[in-house]
Parts: C-alpha cells; structure tokens; sequence
C-alpha cells in the first residue's frame, strides 16, 4: 500500500498494511543487529577511531548512548540464540519484547527455544518483569550498584533537574522519608485539595535539605547565595539567580530574603556588586529561636507545623519593615509561598490575632469567629443565666 492508497483504504486493510510494515521494520532491525554484532566482533569501530560500538554508533547514527548499548548487547545474544533471532526475523516481536527475552535466553542459553515458545504474546511490560526477576544479584553485583551510584543537578531554565541512582536499599529509605514527609502535607486552604504527590514529594526532599542547612554550624559554608538586581530585592522589579544559573522571580526572591541562611549579592544595572547582604541582617538566631518559640510553629490557621519554618516580615525588609519581634511571625515553607507568590495577605498582631487573606478576598482567621447571638439564642435552655454581650443586649 503506498501514502496515495490510504484514503480509499478500510480499516482492516490500513491494519494490515501497519502489521506488515512493523514486521518488515523488525526484520530490517534484526539484518542490522547483525551486521552491528559482525562489526563490533570485529572491533572495526576501532578504525574510525571509537572507543567502543555503542560510541560508535552514537557517534555515526546520533543515536542516545543508552539505546546504541542496548542495540549492541541484544546483537550479540542473537549470534547465540537462532529460535529468537527467527522470530524477530519472522517479524513477531517488537523491539520492547525483544531486550528482556535476550536478557532471560543470555541467562539460560540452552533454554531459550522453551523460553521464546512459553513467552509467546506477552507483553513488553511482562517480559520487562520476568527478566528482572529472573536475576538473582551476587555480592559482585551489588559491589557494582553501590560504586556506580550518583546524583546530579543541572539548571534548565527556570528548574533544576534533579537525577541519580541509588542502591536499592538506599533508595529505599529516601523513597519512605519522601513519602512520609508528603503525606503529612498540607492541603491547599484556599481549595482544599492537597497539591499532586509528586509535588508534594519534591516538597519532601526541599524540607529535608533546609533542616540540614539549618543545623549545619557552619553558617558561612552552609549559606545558599543568590543574586540579584536591587531593584528586585527592594522594588520587585526584574529577576534575581541562584548559585547555578537558575531564574527566580522578584516574589521568590523576597521570600528567600524574609528568613534563612541566604546571602543575598546585590547588583547594579550593569552587574556590578554594590553590596553583600548580610545574612544576620535577615532575622539572627536569638531573634528566630524567640519568633519560633512564641509561635509553636506556623501561624497560619491550623497548621502549627514546626518542620521547614521561616519567619515572615509582616512589612518587608525592603520596604522598610524591621526586623524585630513585632514584626516577624512563623510560616512553615508552604503558606509563606501562599503569602509571597500567591499573593496572600496577612494582617493583624504577630503576638495577637492574624488574618490571612486571599488574594480573592476570603478570610482565614487564627481564632474561631463568636457565636452570633441569633445563632446562640437556638440553643435549648440550658438552665443557666443567658451570658451577657453588648450585640445580645443591642438585639435582644
Ligand atoms: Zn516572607
Ligand atoms: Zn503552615
């Protein structure tokens, strides 16, 4: 069937055509495994000056390192395993299918015309299952996980990405801290709906670094600098940057200032440093430990968590506000974000009462509202004198 056929073409015939050619494209997948097998026997790459197949084929075929390993792994199981190397070439198995069965038939060589027969039509996913299960490791093999495990991060525009590879066990206590942490998340107020687990995980792992940076003695050695413009830490006007190149936007930067072990470069209009902030300028240890322990965790109206606190500037530093008792009340990380970059507002007393404000104008208080006394005079008698308030007396 050519391009020019498909518009007169019936569903099943379009189906058939789709079979045909995937097959095709295996078969053609598999002659080329070959020949890569043969070249890389051969060592051949070492002519154009690779240091390995798999490089070679990157190099040759812009193809991503993981994939040309993976091609060159899987050439080299079907030089020894003809009943697999038949069926890919009959064109009945995908690609997906065909890694973890060269994987379960390398394992067991003299199984393998068994293990293609009873594998037949499961699923790449099944396959993928089987073969991991069909590994039993050796201390070798866990000797290599541990060496080989790493994490790294890169700025991407306005993220950080984050990758790594841990032995399982290690992962394993990361994933249960992750989880836990995120459990105990807060809803959102405003909808009361909790944010995706995967946000609240990634959370999970900010709240955990904070803690330690917060215990660490080394004040200098454990202070996160970022840079910024003046007019974005005072105005809120332009961008600032973290330490690796990350964007942040002019209401991050005021949260990070309000608290926390962050050194603030201030720059110029053309980039040059015309002051460090000092980091004791934000709030000093003597004065948190005072916010936090009038506090007893965050104020906002039934959260009181203590974990991943800050103290907020009810009138910010930069605009003038003070950086002293009367001024400063606790917010754990997730409604200091609803403050600064969801525009929240918070009013009243840092040693009284406080209201936080939607930016759409709901209310949240931090002390239940007073019966109304329309509402208290449906209350069945009970006996006792009616309490006395000026609105009863007024109504009543
Ligand atoms: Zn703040
Ligand atoms: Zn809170």
């Amino acid at each position: 069937m050519t391009p020019g056929d498909l518009a007169s073409s019936t569903t099943a015939e379009a189906v058939d055509a789709m079979d045909q050619l995937h097959g095709l494209a295996m078969a053609t997948h598999a002659q080329l495994l070959a020949l890569v097998g043969d070249y890389d026997r051969r060592q051949a790459w070492k002519e154009d000056g690779a240091t390995a197949m798999a490089d070679w084929l990157v190099a040759r075929y812009g193809m991503a390192w993981g994939t040309a390993s993976e091609w060159v792994r899987v050439a080299h199981v079907l030089e020894s395993c003809p009943t697999l190397a038949a069926r890919v070439n009959e064109g009945r198995l995908s690609f997906d299918q065909l890694c973890p069965l060269a994987t379960l038939c390398a394992e067991d060589p003299g199984a393998e015309t068994d293990l293609v027969e009873q594998t037949e039509g499961y699923s790449a996913a099944q396959l993928r299952r089987l073969a991991r299960r069909s590994r039993r490791p050796t201390n070798d093999d866990a000797n290599e996980v541990h060496r080989r495990r790493c994490l790294t991060w890169r700025p991407t525009g306005s993220y950080l990405r984050i990758s790594g590879r841990l032995a399982p066990e290690a992962g394993a206590v990361v994933a249960k801290a992750l989880f836990r942490l995120a459990e105990g998340a807060p809803k959102d107020p405003a909808t009361g709906a909790y944010d995706p687990f995967e946000s609240r995980c990634a959370d999970a792992l900010v709240g955990l670094c904070s803690t330690a940076l917060t215990e660490d003695a080394g004040a200098d050695r454990a202070t996160v600098v970022i840079h910024a413009p003046l007019s974005a830490l005072v105005g809120g006007e332009g961008a600032g940057e973290a330490e690796d190149g990350c964007l942040l936007a002019p209401e991050t930067l005021r949260r990070l200032a309000c608290d926390g072990r962050i050194g603030a470069v201030a720059e110029g209009p053309d980039g040059t440093v015309v002051g460090v902030g000092r980091t004791t300028r934000v709030v000093p240890a003597w004065l948190a430990r005072q916010v936090r322990r009038r506090d007893q965790g965050c104020r906002f109206p039934g959260c009181r968590r203590r974990r991943w606190a800050h103290s907020h500037h009810l009138a910010y530093w930069g605009d003038g506000g003070s950086t002293d008792l009367e001024n400063l009340v606790t917010l754990c990380h997730y409604h200091h974000r609803r403050v600064h970059e969801e525009g929240w507002r918070v009013e009243g007393a840092p040693a009284g009462e406080l209201v936080f404000v939607t930016p759409g104008g709901r209310v949240f208080a931090s002390r239940a509202p007073a019966l109304r006394p329309e509402v208290r005079r449906r209350l069945p008698d009970s006996g006792g004198p009616e309490p006395v308030s000026p609105d009863l007396a007024d109504t009543g």
